[in-house]
């Protein structure tokens, strides 16, 4: 539990932090930026500095000075050892439990989590005798009774980017860490400036560098970070695979960095702005918000939580599904489509129910995820009550 003022300081650290960090300007002549080195051959001097690898970089596929300063500011972002920068936030997740499988193995996994995980699992890591169990997501502690002698890692994710419930995850790391599990986390909600997954117990963490920071809908990034413990069997595992980020995109997350905190932030207050008054509306039925009292989990948001982000849920009261249509596609400031985390605001509705195994889902109507962008509040707000109009007979 931190105090008010441990979290203000906190918070304008990050503000700071994402400011300052990867940068060396007087390695490049000066310029405030890392530049974009693209490349695949690094030259050495001489045949003894070549066999000894004598040089911070080698070959493409290990690195480049900008890649690196992005892998060094997320590692202090994240307080992690180390991280590692892959093409797109799933790729991350691939990397992440690729990292923690062998055959044999046996996964937990948040019933909660991004649907494309389970398909992973699912549909390839299945095929190398690779086990994968759902838990529910508000087990806590319970996870225990789920790990098995051949379990090697607990993956959670919180709050789920759908369903918002939020996890203890000190609790289900330290049931883990007590028989000798990995803990896996996708903190792309959140992102470390409102979660700090390493410090809450967390082994690995994936994030989809796509969405918060990135900022801009605009490229594909993942990052996978790691403590002491698991950071050379990440590295190694990367290096086997050969996936790095282009230096361009790792270049364009940079600049999506710099911005990120002060985007949170107003994405914070306009999200549970709007959060609030649909929870006043007559055709909302409930308001899935991780910072509103009756959000499952919610107690464990205030208590590990250093915010929330843009991104929640909201439950209408039964209408068909004509309806919901007619309501998402009357928003003229909310687009369709998949991804979040953007300066420009989304709607996409969704039903859990086809692929929920260890939990049921049953909502009293039809649901509806939003991510909130930097527009202007209350133009926001005329925008949702025309929509929810719709919804009338
Ligand atoms: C979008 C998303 C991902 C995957 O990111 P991509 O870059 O789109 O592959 C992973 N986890 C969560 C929770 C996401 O929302």
């Amino acid at each position: 539990m931190t105090s008010d003022k441990d979290e203000k300081r906190r918070k304008k650290r990050m503000a700071t932090l994402v400011t300052q960090a990867g940068r060396a300007p007087f390695e490049h002549f000066g310029f405030v930026n890392p530049p974009v080195y693209r490349g695949s051959t690094v030259l050495f001097p001489t045949v003894a500095d070549l066999e000894g690898l004598n040089q911070p970089y080698t070959y493409g596929t290990k690195g480049t000075p900008t890649t690196r300063a992005l892998e060094t500011a997320w590692s202090e972002i994240a307080g992690a050892d180390d991280t590692v920068l892959v093409p797109s936030g799933l790729a991350a997740i691939a990397l992440a439990l690729l990292t923690v499988a062998r055959a044999g193995a046996h996964l937990l996994v948040t019933d909660s989590a991004y649907g494309p995980t389970r398909s992973f699992c699912d549909g390839f890591l299945k095929r190398f005798g690779v086990t994968t169990q759902y838990y529910d997501p508000l087990i806590g502690a319970g996870v225990s009774a789920l790990i098995r002698e051949e379990t090697t890692a607990v993956l959670v994710e919180s709050p789920g980017s759908q369903s918002m419930e939020v996890q203890d995850v000190p609790a289900i790391a330290a049931a883990s860490h007590e028989k000798g599990v990995c803990v896996v986390i996708d903190n792309t909600w959140a992102t470390p400036l409102l979660f700090p997954p390493h410090a809450h117990g967390c082994d690995l963490a994936i994030e989809a560098g796509t969405k918060y920071l990135s900022g801009h809908s605009d490229i594909l990034l993942g990052l996978v970070s790691a403590n002491a413990g698991w950071a050379k069997r990440l590295r190694h595992t990367f290096n086997l695979f050969a996936i790095g980020a282009s230096p361009d995109d790792a270049s364009l997350a940079l600049r999506g960095m710099r911005t990120m905190a002060l985007r949170l932030r107003e994405q914070e207050r306009a999200a549970l702005e709007l959060a609030r008054w649909l929870t006043e509306r007559p055709e909302v039925a409930r308001v899935l918000h991780p910072a509103l009292p009756d959000n499952p989990g919610h107690d464990i948001w205030k208590r590990d939580f250093y915010g929330s982000s843009g991104v929640f849920s909201i439950i209408l009261k039964p209408v068909s599904k004509e309806a919901v249509s007619a309501f998402v596609e009357a928003l003229e400031l909310f687009g369709i489509g998949f991804s979040w985390g953007g300066y420009e605001s989304l709607a996409l509705p969704f039903d859990c129910a086809p692929y929920r195994t260890a939990t049921r889902w049953t909502p009293e109507g039809p649901a509806v995820r939003f991510s909130i962008g930097i527009e202007d509040v209350e133009d926001l707000k005329d925008d949702l009550a025309a929509g929810l109009a719709r919804l009338r007979p």
